[in-house]
């Protein structure tokens, strides 16, 4: 393998910038590797054709190249999110979040598979196949960023981009062995995201290690008069240094890490707290008592924002359309055709919620949860710096294990929902890899007040370093073992 692959995009960078390696040169070693896709992953549903165009000359990222979740728009370049109703669809536009990294030096490599609109656990929801998880071909990679997850863990990227919307950023994160990150909710503008479900949404890095998800973020972040609900982050993101958690209180949530985790996991995340504990934090269980209301309030607010977003794909405006005898025959044909299955079940929820007579005991009484879930995190927040908690019940299972079970496929997301719901930055940090063979990763989740991402990303990195994580996670103090490698 190619020696430019073993960098982390940090290190990528400052090669570049030394003259040491070029960025064309870098770029042309990653689209060979995501054009031929690591054995069959399936992580890419487009893959640039010829050498990027070049980074602004002195731009930060240098020409790193990026691969891109499918459902941000890019410019004349397939934009999909995963569905049939979008095939082939090429938007005049490009994501807010894409130009600005593109203006800080980052290089289209690939648009990358997802579930279909991103509603999803495992990958296995997109409309161009199951992406696999590079540790075991017969495993998901999690969802609903699957495709971005799994090209950063085969090395087919330096680095990607994801969205997180109950935990898709984080999830599949974790399922890989990756450091995944979801920011506080407006810190990146969302402008030309495909919405899901937008009081949720919000982008975020992939990265191999803790100091790459920084450096990304700090060229994702920012105010943008096309997001009115994006905020102007407080400070700059810095690169974090420490490794110790010297003088960090980190609370444990009981609800978030009793009954329905595997012992692998447990004992991983066990280990963690331990490590956390020679580090210098203190370490002391807490309460979220709406916690397990989270997960139900979730699946009723996210189909109810989903089902008003999708109303606009009925074939007059974009990617398919079918042919019928009459405009409403056009509407309904379009859409029977063009979304699948898990789109369709969200939309008959979320429209059952929003209809009038059960508004208020449904989609209304979520709502309120949703505060109360907020509140507690707060609450939580007076006394702790940071809360940790495993990022996912298991580690990555079986294709098709699930499919047929969506209530056990939404429960891959009872850790990660409680942060969409509230807004608040979340964390996910590889802590080693569970079994004999395969070995698979396993991770925890972090999570902090809102714009507490520099905190996260130090303590994050404190665990990467000193934990078993750096066996993982890119370090150059040990050795990093790519799946499949
Ligand atoms: N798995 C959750 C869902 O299916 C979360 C998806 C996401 O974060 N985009 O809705």
């Amino acid at each position: 393998m190619s020696e430019l692959i073993e960098l982390t995009a940090a290190q990528a960078a400052e090669r570049i910038h030394h003259g040491d390696v070029s960025a064309a040169e870098l770029f042309e070693a990653y689209r060979t590797r995501a054009a031929a896709d690591g054995d069959d992953l399936n992580a890419f549903t487009w893959v640039a054709d010829g050498p990027a165009a070049e980074a602004p000359s002195g731009a930060p990222l240098a020409g790193v190249p990026l691969a891109v979740k499918d459902l941000f728009c890019t410019e004349g370049v397939p934009s999909q999110s995963g569905s049939k109703i979008l095939e082939g669809y090429e938007p005049p536009y490009t994501a807010t979040v894409v130009a600005k990294l593109a203006q800080a030096g980052t290089t289209l490599l690939g648009k990358t598979n997802q579930d279909e609109f991103a509603m999803g656990s495992s990958n296995e929801n997109s409309a161009f196949g199951p992406v696999r998880n590079p540790w075991d071909r017969t495993r998901v990679p999690g969802g609903s960023s699957g495709g971005s997850a799994a090209a950063v863990a085969a090395g087919l990227a330096p680095w990607a981009l994801g969205t997180d919307t109950g935990g898709s950023i984080r999830q599949p994160a974790a399922l890989c062995g990756i450091v995944g990150l979801k920011p506080t909710y407006g810190a990146i503008s969302r402008y030309g995201m495909i919405a899901f479900a937008s009081s949720l949404d919000q982008a975020g890095p992939f990265t191999r290690d803790v100091t790459d998800a920084a450096l990304l973020l700090r060229h994702m972040v920012g105010q943008d008069a096309c997001d009115s609900t994006s905020l102007a982050f407080p400070g700059e993101i810095e690169l974090p240094k420490g490794v110790d958690l010297r003088g960090i209180k980190l609370g444990v949530p009981e609800e978030l890490t009793g009954e329905g985790i595997e012992s692998g996991v447990r004992e991983a995340f066990n280990r963690t707290l331990a490590l956390a504990e020679q580090l210098g934090a203190s370490v002391e269980t807490c309460t979220l008592p709406h916690a397990p209301h989270a997960l139900n309030a979730y699946y009723l607010i996210a189909p109810a924002e989903a089902s008003a977003n999708l109303a606009r794909f009925d074939g007059v405006r974009y990617g398919l359309r079918v042919d019928a005898d009459d405009l409403l025959g056009m509407y309904t044909q379009t859409r029977e055709a063009g979304f699948g299955a898990e789109v369709k079940r969200r939309i008959m929820l979320g429209t059952y919620a929003l209809s009038s007579g059960y508004y208020d005991a449904y989609y209304g009484r979520a709502q309120q949860v949703r505060t109360k879930v907020a509140d507690d995190f707060r609450a939580a927040f007076e006394r702790f710096d940071l809360l940790v908690t495993p990022t996912a019940p298991s580690v990555a299972f079986r294709l098709g294990e699930k499919v047929d079970d969506p209530l056990a496929m939404y429960l891959s997301d009872v850790f990660t929902i409680g942060a969409n719901l509230a807004g608040i930055p979340g964390l996910t940090v590889p802590v080693g890899l569970a079994g004999t063979s395969p070995r698979l990763p396993r991770a925890v989740q972090l999570l902090g007040p809102m714009d507490a991402e520099p905190l996260l990303l130090r303590a994050g990195r404190a665990i990467e370093v000193r934990g078993d994580t750096a066996r993982l996670a890119r370090d150059h103090e040990t050795e990093f073992a790519w799946p499949g490698r």
